[in-house]
């Protein structure tokens, strides 16, 4: 029976001819068959994953090195496009639309060997933070069935929680990757904005958006960055900075004392889920025990960061959307139409949801000729305030550290009419994409309702290397 542990054993069971890619193929696809009910894919690419696994079961048997990603099975979420197969972000305005090229992303685990096994769901334009906003209905909890994985990029954290692929690509504009991966007690990593291109990224919030990596070990979760990492053509916002060997650097194992600080806002704020609080302020203990330096920082911005972050991402969303139009792209109204913004208009009603509709309004509002001053040019002035303070921190502190969210997983239908509540959830993840800086959710605890959730690491910009280094620290101490 296939098992898997990490990437790097798979490849010695490869080797040891303990096992093939077509059998891990087949495992995955049976799992993944088994688990229709938790509706995390929305494609599954069986017959050419198959026929990809035969011809890297040969190439190994003839004696072929193994390249970096050889066989290991990967899942896209619903907005990284994979040329010549469907990408829809979740949305009916996008129904059937095939990706006429490969996002840069997915070129690099093409071109390593990766074998991309299907499309997850997700919510409709990474907007959310339950995947209950998808025109293909809600992911479920795989740990509990009555419990929403997280979003958005739930589909994704869902595959890797339930043992259906071994990494999965998400991406996460102000907590996409980590929440989910909070939910389902797994590995999610957003890296600096501008270490991976966004290149064929379906883009929400450009200024915002990352593509992330899901995974249950921090060694898969490196290695899956370093392939993906780096500068790129197509993407003038992506560093050219060298990509560091992240996969050797963790194994360096050069363990010195840190300092770290957390908000004290955030451990304070009533909103913190009372388990959580606890089972942070331990972990601070064991971490201060190890040596390493914790401290309280004031972070007075902090309340500001959740209405900051919706009007900057709606008034870009707004404007990232509009290209969904019914002639430009996206689906079209069968209705006859006299005049052109009549098209527009009933296509836009019939084919993007209702929370998708929501903030295009809210960014049109935020963007329009009497409230700009009032919202969006405020709104920069924190993002540029965020900024100066985040630089002061990392001058004294190697790391910051808080919980990923303020609750466990919601249950389905939960959050439905309290969105606020919802958005306010997200207080912790997105400060990191406000100043561009990397940040991973890694699962250490367990709350009392039996759910697990993670503690969120973040670093200061392009120091991926340190974030992983403490994380396996981290995972090794919990
Ligand atoms: N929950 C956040 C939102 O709804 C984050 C989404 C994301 O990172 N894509 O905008």
């Amino acid at each position: 029976m296939f098992r898997f542990s990490t990437i790097k054993d798979y490849h010695i069971a490869l080797q040891n001819g303990q096992t093939t890619c077509v059998e891990a193929v087949r495992f995955y696809v049976d799992t993944i068959r088994r688990d229709t009910a938790l509706n995390a894919w929305l494609s599954v690419y069986e017959d050419e994953a198959l026929a990809l696994a035969a011809q890297l079961d040969a190439s190994r048997s003839a004696g072929q090195p193994l390249t970096a990603l050889h066989g290991v099975i990967v899942g896209l979420k619903d907005v990284i496009s994979y040329k010549d197969h469907p990408v829809s972000a979740a949305s009916n305005i996008l129904k059937d639309f095939t990706a006429i090229y490969d996002a840069t992303a997915t070129v690099r685990l093409k071109e390593a060997g990766a074998i991309i096994i299907g499309r997850q769901n997700c919510d409709e334009f990474a907007m959310g933070s339950t995947n209950e906003h998808s025109a293909y209905g809600p992911v479920k909890n795989a740990l509990d069935t009555s419990r929403v994985p997280g979003g958005s990029s739930g589909g994704s954290a869902v595959a890797v929680q339930a043992g259906h692929c071994m990494i999965s690509l998400g991406s996460d504009t102000g907590g996409s990757v980590r929440q989910p991966a909070d939910f389902c007690g797994i590995i999610g990593l957003k890296p600096t904005y501008g270490r991976i291109s966004r290149y064929g990224l379906i883009a929400y919030a450009s200024s915002f958006d990352q593509i992330g990596i899901f995974g249950t070990n921090i060694a898969d979760v490196a290695l899956a960055l370093e392939v993906i990492a780096g500068a790129d053509e197509f993407d003038s916002t992506v560093s050219t900075k060298p990509v560091p060997a992240y996969v050797d650097e963790i194994d360096n194992p050069a363990v010195t004392p840190k300092r770290i600080a957390y908000f004290k806002e955030a451990l304070e704020h009533t909103g913190l889920d009372p388990a959580i609080r606890t089972a942070t302020e331990a972990f601070i203990k064991k971490l201060t025990d190890q040596g390493h330096t914790v401290e309280p920082v004031d972070f007075e911005l902090l309340e500001y960061v959740v209405p900051t972050y919706y009007i900057l991402t709606t008034a870009e969303a707004s404007s990232n959307l509009s290209r969904f139009d019914g002639v430009r792209f996206g689906h079209r109204s069968s209705l006859k139409f006299e005049d052109l913004n009549a098209l527009y208009k009933t296509s836009r009603s019939e084919g993007f949801g209702k929370e998708v509709k929501r903030r295009i309004m809210l960014g049109s509002f935020v963007l329009s000729a009497g409230y700009f001053d009032a919202y969006f040019t405020k709104a920069q002035q924190v993002r540029s305030l965020l900024h100066t303070r985040t630089q002061a921190i990392f001058q004294q502190y190697d790391a910051i550290i808080s919980p990923t969210v303020p609750a466990p997983a919601f249950k389905i239908g939960e959050m439905q009419n309290d969105q606020v509540a919802m958005f306010l959830a997200d207080i912790y993840t997105v400060f990191a994409n406000l100043v561009g800086i990397p940040a991973i959710s890694v699962p250490l605890f367990k709350h009392p309702n039996g759910m697990p959730f993670g503690l969120q690491i973040m670093t200061s910009q392009f120091d991926e290397v340190s974030l992983l280094r403490l994380s396996k620290q981290f995972m090794e101490l919990a």
